[in-house]
C-alpha cells in the first residue's frame, strides 16, 4: 500500500479562510446531510483550489484518503473516476485502526 502523507499545510493554503460549505455537500445548518447533492455548485471551491500552491499534494492525499468533500480541485465523483482510471483504492481508516489494535494484542 502506498503511504501518502497528509499535505504539509502551513496556513497558506488557499482555502484556509474559506466557507466550509463551499467544499462539502453537507448543509452545516442541519437541513440534512446530502440533500443538496444534485444541485451543488463547486465553482467557488474549484476557483480557490486552482489558485492553491498545495493542489498537487492535496489531490494526491484525497485520492487515497478522502471519500467526501471537494479536495485538490476535485469533487467526490471526479476522484472516484480518477481512482478507477489510476487503479487507486481509497484507504479505509477504520481498517487501519482495527489492524493496529489487533497487532497490539
Ligand atoms: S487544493 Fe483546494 S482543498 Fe486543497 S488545500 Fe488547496 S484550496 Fe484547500
Amino acid at each position: 500500500m502506498t503511504d501518502i502523507k497528509y499535505p504539509a499545510f502551513d496556513g497558506t493554503q488557499a482555502c484556509v479562510d474559506s466557507d466550509v460549505e463551499d467544499f462539502f455537500y453537507q448543509d452545516w445548518e442541519g437541513e440534512g446531510s446530502r440533500k443538496y447533492k444534485d444541485n451543488k455548485d463547486f465553482t467557488n471551491a474549484r476557483n480557490i483550489c486552482n489558485s492553491c500552491s498545495f493542489i498537487v499534494e492535496c489531490l494526491q492525499w484525497a485520492l487515497h484518503n478522502e471519500a467526501y468533500g471537494f479536495w485538490g480541485g476535485t469533487t467526490e465523483e471526479e476522484r472516484k473516476t480518477l481512482r478507477r482510471k489510476m487503479n487507486i483504492t481509497l484507504r479505509n481508516p477504520l481498517k487501519d485502526i482495527l489492524y493496529v489494535s489487533k497487532k497490539k494484542r
